[in-house]
């Protein structure tokens, strides 16, 4: 399924579970932050910005996000880079602060933002309280390394940084309670919608991905086609070889469907052994490829359970929605047709497809 789709069909979930890469979002938007402060900075003065440290580590601060932008996704996974990039922020923004003579000003609350941001990336509480420690002695150390906080300062400096530390800590409790209960809700809504033992989506699943595509289909007057798929003489094989070793082909049988269906298609567990392959914008040419290459790859596949090597064969009953011609009302028509067709396809001595004009 596309990207779209599955934020059209789960809009209930917050859009972020989605994500493909939250720690690249993380670079994205802390980067309009800097940038948008950096700009406040200038406003607040051109004169003291428009110097060549300030300007330089800007440009190199710019530049070099440019670059993780464009990066692969694989380098936004390798652990602690989201914690690198914080600590150094924090020397980035501290030292442009000290360039441009803003160091002990009201700037430094730029620090609270990246830490929102870096708390709503799912980490931890106890790594966020080690990362609002980090942040505090840095930019505590630095603005007494670089002399911008004198001596007399220090307890003007001590409240500062502790109160940075306490906002760390305050949303770090905060947005874990609600990943908490984000994460909850998706784990229950996955579960609502897929069957446990296959791990296919199931038939309330099903129901939300037709009304998507069925919209869709009757927009661009594109067929969908429903194809039926049913192991043959399942029982047979619970009998002799127990009903763990059935529950094994059945997740292989499940799995070897998903694995060969197009990014569009939906696989679902329509019943016991019994499967329910959506295939939108397929017409009965592309149906009828789908089910031969499919009968092909069960019969050509050994499945082993336990200790036996055993081969198993499928029936499939097809047939197809034609917006052209047809109106909504008629889908369950449609399923029914596939249904018969698999059941001729039983008839018809199994191990074979049928495919029926609806
Ligand atoms: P046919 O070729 O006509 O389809 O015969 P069949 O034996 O496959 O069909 P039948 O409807 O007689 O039996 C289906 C069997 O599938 C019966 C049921 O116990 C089994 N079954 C259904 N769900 C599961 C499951 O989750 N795990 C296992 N192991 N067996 C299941
Ligand atoms: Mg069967
Ligand atoms: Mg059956």
């Amino acid at each position: 399924m596309t990207k779209n789709q599955q934020t059209d069909l789960l809009m209930d979930i917050p859009q972020h579970l989605f994500c493909d890469n939250e720690p690249k979002e993380f670079v994205r938007l802390r980067w309009v932050v800097i940038a948008v402060i950096s700009l406040l900075i200038c406003l607040d003065n051109w004169a003291l910005f428009y110097r060549l440290k300030p300007l330089s580590i800007l440009a190199l601060f710019l530049v070099s996000n440019l670059f993780l932008n464009l990066s692969s996704k694989k380098i936004f996974n390798i652990p602690f880079f989201i914690d690198a990039i914080f600590i150094i922020d924090t020397l980035f923004v501290t030292l442009i602060l000290y360039f441009v003579g803003k160091a002990d000003s009201d700037f430094y609350l730029i620090f609270y933002f990246l830490i929102i941001l870096l708390v709503s990336l799912n980490q931890d509480v106890r790594s966020v309280v080690v990362m609002g420690a980090v942040v505090s002695l840095i930019y505590g150390w630095l603005l007494f390394s670089l002399g911008v906080l004198k001596t007399e300062n220090s307890v003007h400096l001590f409240l500062r940084v502790l109160l940075i530390f306490l906002i760390t800590l305050f949303y770090s409790y905060i947005l874990n309670r609600a990943n908490t209960t984000r994460q909850t809700i998706q784990k229950y809504r996955q579960l609502a919608i897929h069957d446990e033992l296959t791990h296919l989506p199931n038939r309330r699943y099903l129901n939300e991905y037709l009304k998507f595509e069925l919209k869709r289909s009757l927009r661009y007057k594109r067929p969908i086609s429903f194809i039926m798929i049913d192991i043959d003489d399942f029982k047979n094989i619970n009998d002799k070889y127990g009903h763990d070793a059935g529950d094994i082909i059945l997740k292989e049988v499940a799995a070897l469907l998903d694995k060969n269906k197009r990014e569009n298609d939906l696989v679902a567990r329509y019943g016991g052994e019994e499967f329910l392959w959506v295939a939108p914008e397929a017409d009965k040419k592309e149906a009828n490829s789908i089910t031969n290459r499919m009968l092909e790859k069960i019969r050509g596949n050994v499945f082993r359970v336990n200790s036996s090597y055993l081969k198993i064969t499928i029936s499939i009953g097809a047939s197809t929605f034609q917006p052209k011609k047809h109106t909504l009302a008629i889908i369950p028509e449609v399923v029914s047709k596939a249904d018969e067709a698999l059941y001729q396809a039983k008839y018809n001595g199994k191990n074979t497809c049928i495919y029926l004009e609806c």
